[in-house]
């Protein structure tokens, strides 16, 4: 296995956190936290570093799943075919490469008629996708995209916006399911949030976020009353052949009565095409009175989507080309240095209050001394900041033409700016360490606030500030004290009432029974995320077996692989952190075995193999329902396998599966195990 640098493992880490809070708060609450800019550069990270070092790419990253959840207040649609997110561009180069991977595969397959590619160019609405069932020519079901295979029953929602028919013209198919956006214009938004303020109700961050949240209403009523538009661009299942073409089927929709955007499409050849309809939308995207955040290119003839096929969450056939993340400029006034749980040292940028991306920005990260020396970027300089980073936003570079004779070059010290232990930076990698460990206060600090953290061992009201001050006055040397804090005393703390200082001190009772994932995962050892504390929690039980456990142990475990398997031996080995936990067990913590009860959550951990013709599913939908489940999904069968799932004329793999005593079940198993009510 190639070595995959810690930084990058801890990176991706903080990414696909970062990426499933943000997830939550724009798919289900319909309020983002940042734009989606920022969104679009964390994503883009995330992607660069898994294909990078692929090691990283596990099934449940953001990368490889559609968005939302749907949620409970709403009856579940489990869609027919999977609704599916797009692939993103935000350069020329990406075009570019878009259009000779389709224009190589095709010309593989012989279906390459002419020169170039014939494109389909559509406008990126910036609504919320909306799947349209049709039986006989009548609308009998609405569904939101939810998790690409499940969305919400919007039925009745759907039902008041205007522009989209109940009935189709006569001659519609017996099925046809039409996909396309709901949004909503930027004036009717302005009127909207007007009427909301008078009202003192909520108003709505943009279009985007007010036209889904008009949609996900409980009550129909309400939804009626705003006003919502409808553009039809795809479709899922329908009973008939359709034509050979995107633009024909599109306009055939248009003649069944359904609204399509026909002022704003193009029919273009080759990424020439492409990137002139690009330029020419972007020069008049104010002027549409909607808000769009980009374009779309599909591949026109339907027999070549078909070849191109699909990855994991979107389409071969299709690219989403964005419009550039926002971009400000400001003085850099300093650059600090932070120190992490794991000792890292991220150089941050000091800067002149800028307003970029929504919000006043005063720091940014420089990521590390190679970034700041490549980048060329000095103190005293103007920089170019861009509002991308999961908490703070990034320094992309200086603006030379505006650097003074009064600039200073960044030079990284020898000492650690909080414990002055010796900074190390091992041949090889970006990131300098403080080696104070434990001794170092910034990292006690940070491994306590990880710990206490939502995903880790969730002790409400134990936030960052409070920290501080327990460690700073010496009460909290190790996670173990924070068991030993009484009400009485912490309403000794700034900013402790004595009503947040008892529920602090009930919420740290409440939490001496955590689950043995989150006590693994609360220890911060390096390389060991959310996942991996799942899959050793299964496979030890206890953590005084974890703690026993070999290096062959270690590797017999789902995902782990040499070097996390080190990093937990090297983690176990240091007396200090035993410590720790001896102290933590001393104080009556209990970490409880995990139950392997039914539910979707017992797929966490679990590698399928999918091989042969299944009956009723694609193999794409059992991996997505898989994936969907919390499962992973590999392409080739070993002993940490947990279940081959076998259809018609399955070959090597299940001879193999069979071989190395793996599990074998059909899709009927599959459907069981996922509690799928088929
Ligand atoms: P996407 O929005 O980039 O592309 C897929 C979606 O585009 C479809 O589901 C559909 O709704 C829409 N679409 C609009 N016009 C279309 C057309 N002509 N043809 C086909 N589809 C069209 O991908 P996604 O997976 O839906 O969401 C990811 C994006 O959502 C991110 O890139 C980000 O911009 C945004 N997002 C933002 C946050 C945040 O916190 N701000 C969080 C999650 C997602």
């Amino acid at each position: 296995m190639s070595e995959v640098p810690g930084d990058a493992v801890e990176r991706a880490q903080v990414l696909r956190q970062t990426l499933e809070q943000h997830n939550h708060a724009y798919y289900v609450l319909d309020a983002p936290i940042v734009s989606d800019a920022e969104y679009d550069q964390l994503i883009g990270e995330l992607e660069a570093i898994e294909s990078q070092y692929p090691a990283l790419r596990t099934p449940d990253s953001p990368t490889q799943r559609v968005g939302g959840t749907a949620i409970a207040a709403f009856e579940p649609v489990r869609h027919a075919v999977p609704m599916l997110s797009l692939g993103n561009a935000f350069e020329d180069e990406q075009v570019l490469a878009f259009d000779q991977r389709v224009a190589q595969t095709l010309r593989g397959a012989g279906q390459l008629n002419g020169p170039e590619v014939a494109y389909f160019c559509e406008l990126k609405l910036d609504g919320l996708a909306i799947s349209l069932r049709y039986e006989r020519g009548v609308l009998v079901q609405a569904a939101t995209r939810g998790d690409g295979q499940t969305g919400e029953d919007v039925t009745h929602n759907v039902r008041t916006i205007g522009s989209i028919p109940r009935r189709l013209a006569a001659h519609a198919p017996q099925t046809l399911e039409v996909r396309g956006e709901v949004f909503m214009g930027q004036a009717d938004f302005e009127a909207l949030n007007q009427a909301q303020a008078q009202r003192g109700e909520k108003v709505f961050v943009n279009p985007r976020n007010a036209a889904a949240g008009s949609l996900r209403q409980l009550d129909p009523k309400v939804t009626a009353t705003r006003p919502l538009r409808f553009f039809a661009y795809g479709w899922g299942q329908c009973s008939e052949p359709l034509a050979p073409t995107h633009d024909q089927v599109l306009d055939w929709l248009s003649c069944l009565g359904l609204p399509v955007n026909q002022a704003e499409h193009a029919l273009v050849q080759g990424a020439q095409g492409l990137l002139a309809y690009y330029r020419e939308v972007q020069a008049r995207r104010s002027s549409l009175g909607y808000d769009i955040d980009g374009v779309v290119y599909k591949v026109n003839d339907l027999a070549a989507q078909k070849t191109l096929g699909f990855v994991a969450k979107a389409p071969r056939f299709a690219l989403a080309h964005k419009f550039a993340a926002e971009l400000a400029q400001t003085k850099l006034l300093g650059i600090d240095l932070q120190v992490g749980r794991t000792g890292a040292i991220t150089p941050v940028a000091r800067l002149a209050p800028v307003f970029v991306g929504g919000v006043t920005v005063t720091n940014a990260t420089l990521h590390n001394e190679d970034e700041i020396a490549r980048k060329d970027v000095r103190i005293g300089d103007t920089v170019v900041v861009r509002r991308a980073g999961d908490v703070i936003p990034e320094v992309v570079e200086p603006v030379l033409a505006l650097r003074g004779s009064e600039t200073k070059a960044f030079q990284m010290v020898s000492q650690c700016p909080v414990c002055a232990s010796a900074i190390e930076r091992p041949p090889g990698e970006a990131v300098a360490r403080c080696t104070g460990g434990l001794f170092c206060a910034a990292q006690r600090k940070q491994s306590l606030i990880h710990a206490a953290s939502r995903n880790a061992l969730d002790i409400e009201g134990l936030g960052d500030k409070l920290i501080e001050q327990l460690v700073d006055k010496a009460r909290v040397q190790s996670l173990a004290d924070i068991y030993g804090l009484t009400a009485q005393e912490l309403a000794g703390y700034e900013r402790m009432g004595s009503k947040s200082a008892q529920n602090l001190a009930n919420a740290i009772a409440a939490k001496r029974e955590p689950p043995l994932e989150r006590f693994i995962y609360a220890l911060g050892i390096r390389h060991v995320g959310q996942s991996t504390a799942r899959d050793l929690a299964r496979s030890f039980k206890t953590i005084e077996q974890l703690m026993a456990a070999n290096q062959e142990q270690l590797l017999a475990v789902p995902d782990v692989g040499p070097v996390v398997a080190s990093s937990i031996l090297r983690f176990f080995e240091q007396s200090h952190n035993r410590e720790v936990i001896e102290g933590l067990l001393a104080a009556g913590v209990k970490p409880q075995a995990p139950e392997l009860g039914r539910g979707q959550s017992d797929f966490a951990g679990l590698t399928f193999v999918l091989t042969g013709t299944l009956p009723n599913w694609t193999r794409e939908q059992a991996a997505q329902a898989i994936m969907a489940a919390g499962g992973k999904v590999s392409g080739s069968v070993s002993k940490k396998t947990s279940y081959v799932v076998a259809g018609e004329d399955a070959g090597s793999k299940l001879a193999r599966a069979q071989s190395l005593g793996v599990a074998v079940i059909d899709e009927a198993g599959l459907q069981r195990l996922l509690g799928a009510p088929e």
